[in-house]
């Protein structure tokens, strides 16, 4: 399919290019000795990673460890509601440790398995990626440093236990605002001096060449498992699918398996409490382009063109940038985002545990949000949304701040 000059029929092979850009989006804004790390992670990524033995590998893995392929579910109770739009949902909740950022940390890991390297890096924020890598890690026998401000570390127990029980060693940084930029700035600093034994594996389709490529290709397991799953329910395409948007993964992943389908492709980033800056983390709805933490985006900044202060009701969320390939596939159209706020996600994640049994992740809650909104304009039709976890995590928190709707 050719959209705005450009063929999806070959985008995987062009996008990015050899030097990481969609467009003029991506890049590798690093260090003299971390670009040698990220050319010899690039290298092993082509060499490695598209071999026979490792696709196998990592197939049996997702198998036999993480309970892939994840179901898709019809949302019967919730369209007959609605009228005569048909919901579905691809259970990404039902993946080991709840969602899809396994799917990418099982791929790092089996490649720096592959590289002989001992030990895997990564920052986390709310913890989710830190625990998703930390079980990749104790799979693997890696060694599995996870770097987290002070700060995250008080409001995160649950997943700080989490990680220390699964054997990681979890850093604390106390500079700054000892929270996910510190830590994210400390993991690289660690990268750049033990990257000999050490492979750094990031938490979605950001940083520099070759994580946004090597993050969405992990994950696109997701929306190549969700075509052919829905094409065999239905006999057809989707009219539509949805997927909320940080840094921007698991929608990388799930639209990877629409782009070249007569699809609509909606992204979905949280508008939190409204459209002021600081009170929200929409970074392709309001962003413009620049350079942080490694790569070229559209980015939230502030006066002095340093990452805005960002907020979102899901921890999840709340990152003041997204990947470079979607700032591309905004800039063309291909993807249409739309924001969804927190008063709206919250309803979409009770509607959805009292209508179909499934309580989703408050990041999850905001694609849901959308799709029912999406239904309600629509005539006929389906629309599959992509429920990239399960809501455990967030209920202790809705219950405090919200209450029981
Ligand atoms: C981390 C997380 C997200 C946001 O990250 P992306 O990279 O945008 O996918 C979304 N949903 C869940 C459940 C998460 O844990």
């Amino acid at each position: 399919m050719i959209y705005n000059g450009i063929d999806f029929d070959t985008y995987f092979k062009h996008y990015p290019d050899e030097n990481g850009y969609f467009g003029p989006y991506g890049g590798a804004y690093v260090s003299d000795e971390l670009k040698q790390a990220m050319k010899e992670t690039t290298e092993a990524y082509f060499t490695i990673a598209k071999s026979r033995k490792f696709i196998d590998e990592l197939r049996r893995i997702r198998r036999e460890f993480q309970g892939r392929p994840t179901p898709i579910s019809h949302l019967e109770r919730l369209s007959n509601k609605l009228g005569n739009v048909q919901l579905y949902v691809k259970r990404e909740d039902l993946n080991h440790t709840g969602a899809h950022k396994l799917n990418h940390c099982m791929g790092e890991a089996l490649l720096a398995k592959y590289m002989g390297k001992k030990k895997v890096i990564a920052e986390t924020g709310a913890g989710q990626h830190g625990v998703a890598l930390a079980t990749a890690a104790a799979y693997f026998g890696l060694e599995c440093d996870i770097y987290m401000g002070s700060v995250d570390i008080k409001k995160q127990a649950p997943n700080v236990a989490r990680m220390k029980i699964l054997g990681a060693n979890v850093v604390e940084v106390t500079h700054g605002l000892q929270t996910l930029k510190e830590a994210v700035d400390a993991a690289f600093d660690a990268y750049a001096r033990e990257y000999k034994d050490a492979i750094y594996c990031i938490g979605s389709v950001v940083g520099p060449h070759p994580f946004p490529m090597m993050v969405r290709d992990f994950q696109s397991v997701v929306g190549i498992e969700a075509r052919e799953q829905f094409v065999g329910m239905t006999g057809e395409l989707p009219d539509a699918v949805v997927a909320c948007v940080g840094g921007g993964s698991n929608s990388a992943g799930f639209f990877a398996g629409f782009l070249n389908d007569p699809v609509d492709i909606y992204g979905i980033e949280p508008l939190g409490r409204g459209p002021k800056l600081g009170d929200h983390a929409a970074s392709l709805q309001y962003g413009t382009e620049g350079v942080m933490h490694g790569f070229n985006s559209l980015m939230l900044k502030d006066e002095n063109g340093d990452p805005a202060p960002v907020y979102s009701v899901s921890s999840g969320l709340d990152y003041p940038s997204s990947g470079p390939e979607h700032a591309f596939l905004h800039d063309l159209g291909r993807v249409k985002y739309d924001v969804i706020n927190d008063e709206d996600s919250i309803d979409a994640f009770f509607e959805l545990s009292r209508m179909e049994g499934i309580i989703p992740a408050l990041e999850s809650s905001h694609a849901v949000a959308y799709g029912i909104k999406l239904a309600k304009t629509m005539s006929h039709g389906s629309v599959l949304i992509n429920l990239s976890g399960r809501g455990d995590k967030d209920m202790d928190y809705i219950i405090e701040h919200y209450g029981i709707r």
